[in-house]
């Protein structure tokens, strides 16, 4: 069994698994397939966040991630794709690399998209944060992950990193917390 069929049947087990050279011309005849180096872009249903979206042996995937696992095999647990173009509607798999959330997160800000895509109910990285919830994010120091208050909060971990170090709020770190 392909490891991708292992993780599909893993997924729903009395489905029997799509042949793998069919699935990849559905995919790619969902997408607007350019040269090697250009973006392939997903013509199809899309999120809201930009993401393409596939039907998979019954499921919903996002259209890149089955690129990644069709062109270039298994996504580690824990591991996220990631787009070296910046744009989440590509399924070019050369555009595809793993990376850790941090690693996303750390793209994204570098690449100031967090600031470009403004979700309703969702903040930006670079979101204000209230002199309460600064209060909050100190006292969780040691209790509660960065990356978790990052996303509690709706702000990049860096920002929670200054607030903890007094770079941002530092009268709060003074006044002790
Ligand atoms: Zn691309």
């Amino acid at each position: 069994m392909t490891a991708l069929g292992a993780i599909v049947s893993k997924r729903n087990i009395r489905r029997v698994d799509e042949d793998r050279e069919d699935t990849i011309k559905r995919l790619l005849s969902n997408a607007i397939i350019g040269g090697p180096d250009s973006c392939w872009e997903w013509t199809a249903l899309k999120v809201r966040k930009g993401y393409g979206v596939i039907r998979y042996n019954g499921k919903k995937l996002r259209a890149h991630r089955l690129s990644y696992e069709l062109h270039c095999g298994p996504i580690p647990a824990g591991l996220f794709v990631c787009h070296r173009c910046d744009n989440r509607g590509c399924i070019n798999p050369s555009h595809l690399f793993l990376g850790t959330n941090t690693d996303n997160m750390r793209d994204m800000v570098s690449k100031g998209r967090h600031r470009l895509i403004r979700l309703p109910g969702e903040r930006n990285g670079q979101a204000k944060l209230t002199e309460a919830e600064a209060r909050a994010i100190l006292a969780s120091k040691g209790k509660v992950r960065q990356e978790d208050l990052a996303e509690r909060y709706g702000v990049s971990q860096s920002r929670i990193s200054s607030i903890m170090t007094g770079k941002n709020w530092a009268h709060l770190t003074e006044v002790g917390n």
